[in-house]
């Protein structure tokens, strides 16, 4: 479960996000969307404890994110966008490292890292440095990382990141049966046709302030359009963006024309 009341993170004179009311029941999956720029990294940070809130407040997993920072760290688990591996470490040294972070007795560590190794097909390289991991390899190792000890509460920032189609299936699989098990689920991506699948309700956040929310049949209906990109568009971009991207390729190629002349 996650409640945001008011919640508000300003840098300098940007508001990064402005004031956001939301409450996350367990077994969701809420697509948190929105533009670059638009507050969700600020959000995800501040309710992962990563960041300290200029307003407002939240509980994550029924704790408090000023008060009981190390609590709601204890109960999440978090797929951040890049950056989260030693590199120079093995699978099985980082998820053991992970799983004694979170006071995991060695023999389920043991456990879940030969479970994860089997899922993702990493079994044969969970003894192998990192460094030289492909992106996907990596990612799959982060997001055993962050399921190890069972978090009732996820955050999810592009995690099919790097992930073949096989892996991206599997994970997809996984987040709605962690739903179904009661887990909160919160999920931030620009991959709208995933969203479109996977969430159970959606929130566009655009300039720091929630600008819908509701399940996608209900974001289509209210606004009138027939998927979930059209809704995206029409309410976080002003213009035509068929007529821009037209603007655009012709003015690419006429200078290239001129630069041939
Ligand atoms: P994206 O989809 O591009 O990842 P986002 O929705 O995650 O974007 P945020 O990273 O939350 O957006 O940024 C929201 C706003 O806050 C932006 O204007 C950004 O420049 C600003 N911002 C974020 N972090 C900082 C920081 N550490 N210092 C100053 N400004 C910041």
């Amino acid at each position: 479960m996650i409640e945001m009341k008011a919640l508000t993170r300003r840098f300098g004179a940007t508001t990064a996000v402005n004031g956001v009311d939301l409450f996350v029941p367990p077994g969701q999956i809420l697509g948190y969307l929105g533009p670059n720029g638009a507050g969700k990294t600020t959000t995800v940070k501040m309710l992962t404890g990563m960041l300290e809130p200029s307003g407002g407040s939240a509980t994550v997993a029924g704790y408090d994110i000023r008060r009981q920072s190390l609590d709601v760290k204890r109960n999440i688990g978090y797929v951040p966008e890049s950056g989260a591996l030693y590199q120079s470490l093995t699978p099985f040294e980082y998820l053991q490292f992970v799983g004694q972070l979170y006071a995991m007795d060695e023999k389920r560590i043991g456990r879940r890292i030969e479970e994860f190794g089997e899922f993702f097909e990493l079994q044969n390289h969970l003894q192998q440095t990192m460094d030289s991991f492909s992106k996907g390899m990596k990612q799959k190792v982060v997001i055993a990382s962050a399921l190890m000890h069972n978090p009732q509460v996820l955050f999810l920032d592009e995690p099919l990141n790097g992930l073949d189609a096989n892996a991206a299936l599997l994970l997809k699989k996984i987040m709605r049966n962690l739903a179904d098990e009661g887990k909160t689920i919160f999920y931030c991506s620009h991959i709208l046709e995933v969203v479109e699948s996977l969430c159970d309700r959606v929130v566009i956040i655009h300039k720091g302030k929630v600008a819908a929310d509701g399940s996608v049949k209900e974001l289509k209906t209210m606004n009138q359009r027939s998927s979930l990109e059209e809704v995206f568009s029409r309410l976080t971009r002003s213009e035509d963006l068929g007529e821009l991207a037209r603007a655009f390729s012709r003015r690419i190629t006429s200078e290239s024309k001129e630069e041939d002349e």
